[in-house]
């Protein structure tokens, strides 16, 4: 079992209300054997809802309400169901505030990215869980299909 971004199997759930679906996603979603988590819907923010980048330890909307708590809270609920699960991989959507591995937007709103992790994937690095990126999925289906 491997933890996925929610978005990532077509769940509509993105904050614009649409999905990022990818297709071996969906069929390991399908095959049972990825978990589906919205750090930001688990955190109690709506669909859709304002769009958020990372500023330094804090997540701002684009109307510059501090979304931080909903932040940090939705992306400890996914840990925790990952830890229960004990997943030890995890293919999160690129460049989101919460499920970006190593590329994030900068908090100006303005398309530029920077060097850094969304608020999910930082806690799941500090505990040993794998991320990879939806542009890696067949790097990781190459793990899984070697680990069988
Ligand atoms: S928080 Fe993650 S799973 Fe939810 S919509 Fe954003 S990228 Fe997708």
């Amino acid at each position: 079992m491997i933890a996925v971004s929610r978005c990532l199997i077509g769940e509509n759930c993105t904050y614009a209300g649409k999905n990022n679906l990818c297709k071996e996603i969906k069929e390991l979603y399908d095959q049972g054997l990825a978990l589906p988590l919205c750090p930001e819907v688990l955190g109690g923010l709506p669909i859709p809802r304002t769009s958020c980048e990372v500023t330094g330890e804090k997540v701002i909307d684009q109307k510059g309400i501090d979304r931080t708590k909903e932040y940090t809270q939705g992306a400890k609920i996914a840990l925790d169901k990952c830890l229960e699960k004990n997943i030890k991989i995890a293919v999160l959507k690129a460049k989101s505030p919460s499920c970006g591995k190593n590329h994030i937007y900068d908090g100006t709103f303005s398309h530029q990215l920077v060097e850094g992790d969304g608020i999910f994937v930082q806690m799941l690095k500090e505990k040993g869980i794998a991320v990879y990126s939806e542009n890696e999925v067949t790097e990781v289906l190459k793990l899984i299909n070697g680990g069988k």
